[in-house]
């Protein structure tokens, strides 16, 4: 954690995107700062946050954008996109809705963004496996379907979130390196 005077090789802009109340915020806040909050605020004014890790003996900052409550449809403007070149399309396992909205995340994402992005598809919340209302299996095959990665999260209990990034950054670096 932390950028402290260290040498950059790579800068990759990463976005989150997915229905309100996901955990998108929770998982950056995961990743970022490795805290989480359960009655957390709509991001107000903070664009991106970013944690520098290092890929195969390389420094890589990875910049994430978290919306700012613009999770309403077509309110995602393309400054956005605009140089992402990952980024994690979260639903919510507990609510049935937010997965369904998936695809036209993604039909937004193909209209603005690089067509040569990393997608992931994570479905968050894994710690209430009680009221899962999305089987694994279903988001599975539709990320199979689309080319995307696909994993399944808690940003509460961390589980999969360093992983999710990880997949992510690596698959980036991969082709740009
Ligand atoms: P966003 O609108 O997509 O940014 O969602 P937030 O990150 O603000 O989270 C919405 C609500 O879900 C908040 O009350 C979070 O504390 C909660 N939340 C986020 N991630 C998780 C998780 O992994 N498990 C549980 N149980 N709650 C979560
Ligand atoms: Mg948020």
């Amino acid at each position: 954690y932390g950028d402290a005077n260290q040498k950059v090789d790579y800068v990759f802009k990463v976005v989150l995107i997915g229905d309100s109340a996901v955990g998108k915020s929770q998982i950056l806040a995961r990743f970022a700062r490795n805290e989480f909050s359960l009655d957390s605020k709509a991001t107000i004014g903070v664009e991106f946050q970013t944690r520098t890790l290092v890929i195969q003996h390389k420094s890589v900052k990875a910049q994430i954008w978290d919306t700012a409550g613009q999770e309403r449809y077509r309110a995602v403007t393309s400054a956005y996109y605009r140089g992402a070149v990952g980024a994690m399309l979260v639903y919510d396992i507990t609510k049935r809705q937010t997965f369904d909205h998936i695809p036209r995340w993604l039909e937004e994402l193909r209209a603005h963004a690089d067509k040569n992005i990393v997608v992931i598809l994570i479905g968050n919340k894994t710690d209430l496996e009680d009221q899962r209302a999305v089987p694994t299996e279903d988001a599975k095959e539709f990320a199979e379907k689309e080319g995307l990665f696909f994993l399944e999260t808690s940003a509460l209990n961390a589980t999969n979130v360093e992983t999710a990034f990880l997949t992510v950054l690596t698959e980036i670096f991969y082709i740009v390196s």
